[in-house]
């Protein structure tokens, strides 16, 4: 199982680890800060022994033991055993975290404005943060007041705490207030962080809404 530092520490930016498997470009580490796309949530950019990583995939069959596979730009110089460093794109992580967290917060206003609705994909970028849900009425004359609204939150300087699960290791839980859910996500510490957002509403088809998250600045 490769562990994973990005949740100790989701504003680590350089480690180094332990390279336990390599198979022609493919390499997996003993631990790593570089986040695999996952709940949504983009994979990292950067480079392992200074060769550029061009995927991130978790692997294994069960939910809660995670190895990481990473596709290299080209065969590795080093070998099994060999300690390397992996570094990440510091901007890239910095908006990942941010509009992560700000995409549960939205999701945590909207639902308490108009009820729990069934949520049909979401994504986060470096550029932005989507949600689909699935909803009757549009949400163009309501997006300023629930922007406001949230902004108005998040400059409050709420804590935001991740967790694992009590049983299951790779099984993360994020915290903000008396909000809980399942999140394996690398997450800002506390709201004042995110700065302010901006809501845009989308049109995907009748009886769907995607609502996408901008940062600020
Ligand atoms: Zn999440």
């Amino acid at each position: 199982m490769t562990k994973k530092l990005f949740w100790e520490d989701p504003y680590l930016t350089e480690c180094s680890a332990k390279a336990i498997e390599i198979n022609g470009k493919k390499t997996k580490l003993n631990q790593t800060i570089f986040y695999a796309f996952s709940g949504g949530q983009q994979s990292d950019k950067g480079t392992i022994g200074g060769i550029t990583v061009i995927n991130a995939v978790k692997k294994g069959d069960r939910e809660d033991i995670i190895d990481i596979e990473y596709g290299l730009e080209k065969e590795p110089d080093f070998d099994v055993g060999d300690e390397v460093i992996v570094k990440i794109d510091k901007q890239r992580r910095s908006r990942l975290r941010r509009l992560h967290s700000a995409a549960h917060i939205f999701y945590y206003f909207f639902i308490e404005k108009f009820g729990k609705q069934k949520i049909i994909g979401s994504n986060i970028s470096e550029k932005k943060a989507r949600v689909d849900f699935l909803f009757d009425h549009s949400l163009t004359d309501k997006l300023f007041a629930l922007e406001k609204d949230i902004n108005n939150f998040l400059k409050e300087g709420h804590e935001i705490i991740t967790k694992p699960d009590s049983k299951k290791p790779d099984l993360r839980w994020w915290h903000c207030e008396n909000w809980k859910m399942p999140c394996g996500g690398t997450h800002v510490k506390n709201t004042k962080e995110i700065g302010k957002i901006k809501l845009k509403r989308k049109n995907i088809g009748k009886g769907k809404e995607r609502i996408e998250i901008y940062l600020g600045d």
